[in-house]
């Protein structure tokens, strides 16, 4: 049997491949894999045995697409909220919309497609019929979410008549609607603001990393609030038991995935930041809220929700029941959030740093990798000194 990753030799498709399972759901014959590259991506791999050339893998790759969007549109209209039931809120990332959002949509009989972890190192797509099994959607897990099969699994609710929520990545989304080739009206769709995904490697040598002790990690809770949602923490749970909570400063996962230096390359370039975005609506966290409403329940979380589509706009009219909703000014959402608009750079080091997680400990890459901070043009500083400690006490001092 011959597997190789699809080639593509009319356009650089391997360097834009945002792993969105595409082409795995549109193969006839079911001989494209999604699988993990080298470097720690979703990656298409064809068996050419099972491939009868029909060609609607390439004809309809997301990264081949010509893109004639408009790079300047504005969002129909943006709010903040936060949600009025503080259980759903504490199980989200910020202000609890999507769990909001999903409820609504199975109180009409519908069902809601989104992320759960599979295990302890993945996640994946899965659809949920019930407040019980959404549960496992809430909150953001921040590595590559495998979306093999799900894009026909939206189309059979769909076209069976159901109200459908389908929640991703706008890539994820736009991959859907590709898929799909027609508007239905009764599909609703969320994108999440997305700076990009990091290599897969790095949970895995994170997993390493957690299991030096007694016992095995079997959760990781990239958003806990225990200390509130602007200082948010990773909570990490162990077989036995134990919980312990670590600020993302000092947790190694956070701390590479927050340098930018691992994501995917599609990431670098992603086509999916401008308006209008992929999804009705878009969900983020609003960063910097505190500066116009300081009365605000902050610590709870607060999230950005724009409406891209007429759709949107009537999801978020009927959300006012369920959620505290203020319409705010765009102009007060994008100065405390790149991952709307901003093109992240190419890291020079970025194979480098991947072929070093792929070799050594994760520790010794996070030294190398996160701890040198610029202090001036021509100076680095490195964390671990005690200089370095001083000098943030000093600024600290400096402040108050
Ligand atoms: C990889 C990634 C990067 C992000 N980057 C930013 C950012 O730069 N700025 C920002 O404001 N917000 C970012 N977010 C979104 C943010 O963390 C919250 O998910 C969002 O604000 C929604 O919060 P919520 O409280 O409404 O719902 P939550 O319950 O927190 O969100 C759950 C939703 O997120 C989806 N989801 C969770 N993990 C994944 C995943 N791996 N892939 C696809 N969908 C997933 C689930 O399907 C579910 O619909 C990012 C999320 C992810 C997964
Ligand atoms: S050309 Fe057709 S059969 Fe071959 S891998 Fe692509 S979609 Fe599948
Ligand atoms: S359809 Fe998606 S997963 Fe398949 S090659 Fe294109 S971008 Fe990659
Ligand atoms: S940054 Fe863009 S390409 Fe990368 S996962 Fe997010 S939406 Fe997809």
């Amino acid at each position: 049997m011959s597997e190789t990753p699809i080639k593509c030799n009319v356009s650089p498709a391997p360097e834009l491949c945002t792993g969105c399972g595409l082409c795995a759901d549109l193969c006839p014959t079911q001989a494209i894999k999604i699988t993990w590259s080298n470097e720690g991506f979703l990656i298409p791999t064809i068996n050419r045995e099972q491939c009868i050339n029909c060609g609607k893998c390439l004809n309809k790759c997301i990264a081949l697409e010509q893109t004639t969007k408009k790079q300047d549109g504005k969002p129909m209209r943006v709010c903040a909220g936060w949600s009025k039931d503080s259980d759903s809120l504490k199980a989200s990332s910020s202000g609890g919309i999507f769990a909001a959002l999903a409820k609504m949509i199975l109180k009409q009989g519908g069902c809601v497609f989104g992320v759960a972890w599979k295990d302890t190192l993945n996640a994946h797509f899965i659809k949920a019929e019930n407040e019980q099994e959404l549960l496992p959607l809430l909150g953001s897990k921040y590595v590559q979410a495998h979306t093999q099969g799900i894009y026909k699994s939206v189309k059979r609710e769909l076209e069976s008549g159901r109200a459908v929520l389908f929640s991703g990545t706008p890539c994820q989304v736009h991959a859907l609607r590709t898929f799909l080739t027609k508007e239905y009206a009764n599909l609703f769709t969320v994108d999440i603001v997305c700076h990009g995904v990091p290599s897969h490697l790095l949970i895995e040598k994170y997993y390493e990393y957690c299991n030096k002790g007694e016992s095995t990690l079997v959760n990781i809770h990239f958003r806990s609030k225990t200390r509130g949602w602007q200082s948010f923490h990773v909570q990490r749970t162990y077989e036995n038991g134990k919980k312990s909570l670590h600020p993302i400063y000092e947790d190694p996962y956070m701390r590479m995935f927050l340098s930018d230096r691992i994501l995917n390359k599609s990431c670098y370039k992603c086509q999916y930041l401008s308006h209008p975005r992929e999804g009705d609506i878009t969900l983020g966290d609003f960063w910097g809220v505190e500066k116009y409403h300081s009365d605000w329940p902050i610590e709870n979380g607060i999230s950005a929700i724009l409406a891209n589509s007429p759709k949107g706009i009537s999801l978020l009219d009927m959300l006012s029941m369920s959620m505290n909703l203020y319409d705010e000014p765009y102009e007060h959402l994008i100065p405390h959030q790149g991952g709307f608009q901003r093109h992240l750079e190419l890291p020079k080091d970025r194979s480098n740093i991947l072929k070093r997680l792929q070799q050594e400990a994760l520790e010794k890459t996070i030294v190398y990798t996160c701890d040198w901070v610029k202090i001036g043009p021509f100076m680095k500083i490195n964390r671990q000194w005690r200089i370095y400690k001083w000098l943030r006490q000093l600024k600290r001092w400096l402040k108050k």
